[in-house]
């Protein structure tokens, strides 16, 4: 062989190695994201967060013969949120407790896992299940957001850490549950934690060294200190007393968007703290409640959008955030869109923030009659927001909540996940006061009057796949299902909607008209997000399958049928014939009595309001519980013991934390005397012979 032959046939394989070799996921190949129809590089998708794939080998002729390809356990029977991410044939993902699952997208073979090794006990100062919603990819790198508050990037091929940084302070009750955010070279992570009481805002950190570049508040801080910028000392205006000795909240707990032509950032805020608005002594509260954009390269506000002024209800506006260019009134407008927790889809100019309209987007909200066709405000209705005990709907769960809608430019809709009628009991609590140590809503944890007795009688919600046109401001169609909880939503070129649900169904829907046309059961309710990718020619549609959440520990009546089990991810193709033989859940029969009841009825009552306050948000209220130990079921030892559990913390380890700062023994002995009670009667009601 000559010399000239072997460079030759160097070089060529050079270039085979270099053609094959996948591209460096940069920037250019992030804002490119649409057209690379084999992959799911960013949260939703693209960077405008349309959940669209173009992808139609599974199509509304093809989509009868969709099987399950492959599935892999995942270790929990807890809350699943993640959308999986897939690049060249790897698919990232996150499960309980912020752990990381690499896996091979064709098979579902595990290529490596990360554990954050998230202390267990931090679940107290988690509201709503120890979720994660996914993780972000750049340059070779994995970015995840911990439950305790750290952003955490890892080396692509092998899970390694290559850097942590503290996104929040551990000593404070901040948590993450969301994806980060690249925008140019930086990472953007928010943080959660309104409910308990700290001060919200975003960050953005270098992706290679991890070095914080800037910090944006979202509530003002101590006036004495000095405001960190003059949109702070404006909001401030709007705030009455010592907010910032209970932190304000305002926390961006879910989705940060990003426009890479006006490099602006768009986020959501929560609630302020506490949630009643006389509690914070009038005033709107800004920014929480609200839409905010800020400057990609200095984190300075451009302009924010107040859904919920001086929000009583928990409205957060974090649902996520969507970008598109419609044309509105003939002219095209770059407009944000979000179907927002307070039951209104709002429409707004991305560049400027004005509001362009805003309509409920479900039946029965009874808060605020409409929106100022000009500013966008909402008109309240009279008497919801006073201070004594109401009826408002949506609850606190809201009309829409975080479960992520999809947007097919086909036919300019936006599907979502809605929840209709929600109803819920605000009591507003005269005597709250600050602590550290607990939640502070202002709620009345120990409401006990009428309303509670309506609240049962009145219509129960429903859950509904809606899809909105944002223009006509006006639904399309709507299709119902049993349950309330729906799932987050993917929408594809071959004219499908994808939405899993609460009683464990995947389902796909023509798009055009809502005609289910395939489904599935999971074995187990699934909120997260179905995504698409192709490997080698072949379509696939994967959900992570997994009951939980906040709406899920807390259990309550009236949610229509939900499924608890074991969490997986699940993989379909056309002519899949893997099968799925999950494991029963839960208790089939009902409690054995194990102690008869030794208090009064009157402590029995007292414990039952204990509960509902303390245990319910994991155990269930009424203490009938979804996919944590439903304590009905507890054994004698346990029973008797609980004060070491409940004031000791010896299932700390499990994520029982300690209520020792709260309760007093008393307390937890009035508790006991209500779960024993409470066993005794469904087991009476089961026709069991009591012991
Ligand atoms: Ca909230």
């Amino acid at each position: 062989m000559s010399q000239a032959s072997a460079w030759a046939i160097l070089l060529s394989v050079f270039l085979s190695v270099s053609c094959n070799r996948p591209q460096t996921l940069d920037e250019s190949r992030l804002r490119g994201a649409a057209q690379d129809s084999a992959n799911w590089l960013m949260y939703g998708r693209t960077y405008d967060d349309h959940r669209f794939s173009p992808l139609s080998q599974i199509n509304e002729q093809t989509v009868a013969k969709l099987g399950l390809a492959w599935s892999r356990e995942l270790s929990t029977t807890r809350g699943l949120e993640a959308t999986p991410l897939v690049e060249d044939g790897v698919l990232y993902t996150t499960g309980s407790w912020s752990v990381v699952d690499a896996l091979d997208a064709k098979t579902g073979d595990v290529r490596w896992t990360y554990d954050p090794k998230v202390a267990r006990e931090r679940a107290y100062f988690i509201c709503c299940d120890v979720v994660n919603r996914g993780v972000a990819l750049y340059r070779g790198k994995v970015y995840l957001g911990t439950l305790d508050g750290r952003l955490i990037a890892l080396e692509g091929r092998s899970g390694t850490p290559v850097w942590s940084a503290a996104a929040s302070d551990s000593t404070k009750p901040y948590s993450i549950t969301s994806a980060p955010r690249i925008a140019k070279g930086l990472v953007i992570i928010g943080n959660a934690g309104a409910e308990y009481g700290v001060r919200g805002y975003i960050s953005a950190y270098d992706a290679e060294s991890g070095k914080l570049s800037w910090r944006c508040y979202t509530v003002p801080g101590d006036p004495a200190q000095g405001f960190e910028s003059k949109a702070l000392k404006d909001a401030a205006k709007t705030w009455t007393g010592e907010w910032w000795k209970v932190g304000g909240g305002g926390t961006p707990w879910e989705g940060i968007v990003y426009d890479p032509t006006l490099d602006l950032l768009y986020f959501g805020t929560g609630n302020p703290t506490a949630w009643y608005r006389a509690l914070r002594r009038g005033g709107d509260s800004l920014y929480t409640a609200s839409i905010l954009a800020v400057h990609r390269s200095n984190g300075q506000l451009a302009w924010y959008f107040q859904t919920t002024p001086g929000d009583n209800w928990d409205f957060d506006a974090t649902q996520p955030l969507m970008q598109a260019d419609l044309t509105i009134g003939g002219r095209v407008r770059k407009v944000i869109m979000q179907a927002n927790k307070n039951g209104f889809f709002y429409v707004l100019d991305r560049e400027t923030g004005k509001f362009i309209s805003g309509t409920p987007f479900v039946s029965g909200v009874t808060w605020a009659t409409r929106l100022d066709r000009e500013t966008g405000r909402p008109i309240e209705s009279p008497g919801y927001a006073d201070f004594r005990p109401v009826i408002a709907s949506p609850s606190p769960d809201g009309a829409h909540n975080w479960n992520p809608m999809a947007f097919s430019p086909a036919t300019g809709l936006v599907y979502l996940a809605a929840k209709a009628g929600t109803q819920f009991v605000h009591a507003p609590d005269a005597k709250w006061k600050y602590n550290p140590d607990r939640t502070n809503l202002g709620l009345d944890p120990l409401y006990d009057g009428p309303l509670n007795a309506r609240l049962a009688w009145l219509p129960a919600a429903k859950g509904e796949l809606v899809a909105w046109d944002p223009v006509k401001q006006q639904a399309a169609w709507r299709a119902n299902y049993p349950t309330v909880e729906g799932g987050g939503v993917l929408a594809t070129a071959g004219n499908l909607v994808f939405q899993g649900r609460a009683d464990g169904w995947l389902a796909a829907y023509r798009a055009s008209d809502g005609t289910r046309l395939w489904r599935f059961d999971a074995g187990t309710g699934i909120i997260a997000p179905p995504v698409t990718y192709s490997v080698d020619g072949t379509q696939y549609v994967s959900v992570m399958a997994g009951w939980g959440g906040g709406a899920a520990l807390f259990n309550a009546p009236g949610s229509g049928p939900v499924r608890p089990g074991y969490g997986r991810i699940l993989t379909f193709k056309l002519g899949g014939t893997a099968t799925l033989n999950p494991p029963a859940f839960g208790h089939q029969e009902p409690p054995t009595p194990v102690l008869s009841v030794s208090a009064s009825p009157r402590v029995v009552h007292e414990g039952g309001l204990l509960f509902n306050t303390h245990c319910a948000g994991c155990h269930g209220i009424n203490a009938v519980a979804g996919p944590l130990p439903d304590l009905r079921y507890s054994n004698r030892d346990t029973l008797e013991r609980i004060e070491d559990t409940v004031l000791g913390g010896n299932r700390a380890s499990l994520g029982m934390p300690s209520f020792q700062k709260i309760l007093n023994p008393i307390e937890v002995r009035a508790i006991q005397a209500y779960i024993v009670s409470r066993a005794r009667e469904s087991a009476k009601a089961a026709g069991n012979q009591l012991k």
